[in-house]
């Protein structure tokens, strides 16, 4: 049956985010996961593994919650589907949707349920260019996002996402999107900047970015309160103090783009809270659900809410919607998620733990002279690598150093995720990790850094 699942693979399966010649061949490390545990996985061979990215990091509450998928087969029996539309809904979206604004900043008014992050990122922008619209200044549509951003595939969210390999090929970016510095203190363009000096270098960037396009053309920003994907940055202090102002002066909406930073993951219910952003529009995924099921959401503000409701008065229903917006499968999944990471204290276990995470991550790497720098936040940490960390000289891209260590941090019974851009260890385990599943994780890191770099 193995054999014949692998060739099924092989034959029939076109995945996502992968070098599809080199799957042909047999070159990638995919393998066909069967049940898991808490932090752990199981594959088809009965390989366990410690899953140190939550899947992507999604599975926030942990694998094998049977609270969650009791909860999904409950309201699979009771009601699989209704939708969402001309006023419909289902007991739990609405439950979800009041736990969602309960617990959102005071000035987020309702929730617009969608599947993923990328769909909940298009919402966004479609009812920022509509609120724009409404208020006659169509002229106010373009969107800036960082490079390194990560905020979905799709063609308008392809285009946010502030990675190469996401444009190339695809003819993207739109021409709505423009692109500003990454708050990467780390790999700033100059050694000599103080984190305030960087600060300042990122707000006069952004600044002369809205001038060069004219602040009348700019609708939003849109950011992670940290950098996921771009490589696990915090952004350096007073980065969002120094944002938002300019975003006021040229009323300029600030979407927070929630989706690996919500329901925990920093030891907040947000990144916004966590960081003190007030932003008009959230994205919410992942951890909403823990990857029970597929949901997201946008979290829409006061401000935009009253222009929104009284625009439909003049124009009509909303002409925005999916089949399968606010599914009451991914609902009952919300709730009984959101309730198992209040009831097991996982806010506080991300924080806490994660603490001891980098503490033991940067004690067991931090003077190895390939590790540029131990970071992170909440249940997040990134070890970059570099060639000389004195001068930060990077390794060449060819060598693929940060593939390497994943593969033998694998070998050793840890999954990490490779950061696609740079050498980048990725950690982000399930917020229930304790702290000697943590020791686990350390080991077998330091132990591939050994093998691999010396
Ligand atoms: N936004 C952020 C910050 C993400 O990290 C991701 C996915 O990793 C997305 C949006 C896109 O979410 P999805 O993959 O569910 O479409």
């Amino acid at each position: 049956r193995n054999d014949e699942l692998a060739a099924w693979d092989r034959d029939y399966f076109f995945h996502p985010s992968t070098h599809l010649a080199q799957h042909a061949r047999g070159e990638t490390q995919g393998r066909i996961m069967r049940t898991g545990h808490g932090v752990h996985i199981e594959d088809r061979s009965g390989q366990q593994l410690l899953d140190a990215f939550a899947g992507l990091y999604c599975v926030n509450a942990g694998y094998g919650r049977t609270e969650i998928s009791d909860a999904i087969a409950e309201q699979a029996r009771e009601l699989a589907y209704y939708h969402a539309y001309v006023g419909h809904g289902t007991e739990a979206s609405v439950t979800l949707a009041k736990m969602v604004i309960d617990r959102a900043p005071q000035n987020m008014s309702k929730v617009y349920f969608g599947l993923g992050g990328s769909d909940a990122n298009e919402t966004n922008i479609k009812l920022v260019w509509y609120y724009n619209n409404i208020l006659g200044r169509p002229e106010k549509k373009k969107i800036i996002s960082r490079w390194r951003a990560y905020h979905g595939s799709g063609l308008m969210t392809g285009s946010l996402t502030g990675l190469d390999s996401f444009h190339k090929k695809f003819d993207l970016p739109l021409e709505q999107v423009k692109h500003t510095e990454a708050p990467y203190f780390y790999r700033r363009p100059d050694l000599n900047m103080s984190e305030e000096q960087f600060v300042a270098h990122c707000a006069a960037e952004l600044e002369a970015l809205i001038e060069r396009e004219g602040p009348d053309t700019i609708a939003a920003f849109i950011g992670e309160p940290l950098l996921g994907t771009g490589g696990i940055v915090p952004p350096p202090a007073g980065y969002w103090d120094a944002i938002q102002p300019i975003l006021d002066k040229h009323d300029i909406l600030l979407i927070a783009d929630e989706v690996v930073c919500g329901f925990g993951r920093l030891g907040s219910n947000f990144g916004s809270d966590f960081y003190g952003m007030k932003p008009d529009l959230m994205t919410i995924a992942k951890g909403l659900t823990s990857a029970y099921a597929p949901l997201s959401g946008s979290i829409v503000g006061e401000r935009m809410w009253k222009v929104l409701e009284d625009g439909t008065d003049e124009f009509g229903p909303i002409g925005h919607g999916w089949t399968y917006s606010a599914h009451p499968i991914g609902a009952a999944a919300g709730i009984a998620n959101l309730e198992v990471i209040e009831k097991l204290g996982l806010q506080d276990n991300a924080r806490d733990t994660g603490a001891y995470f980098r503490k033991s991550m940067a004690e067991a790497l931090g003077n190895h002279p390939n590790v540029g720098e131990v970071r992170g936040e909440g249940m997040l940490c990134a070890v970059e690598f570099v060639k000389d960390r004195d001068n930060r000289i990077f390794f060449d891209a060819s060598e693929k150093v940060g593939a390497q260590l994943a593969a033998a941090t694998l070998a050793n019974g840890v999954i990490t995720r490779a950061m696609p851009q740079g050498d980048i260890l990725g950690f982000a385990p399930p917020l229930c990790i304790t702290r000697e599943e943590v020791d686990t994780v350390v080991a077998a890191t330091k132990a591939a850094v050994d093998k691999v770099l010396g």
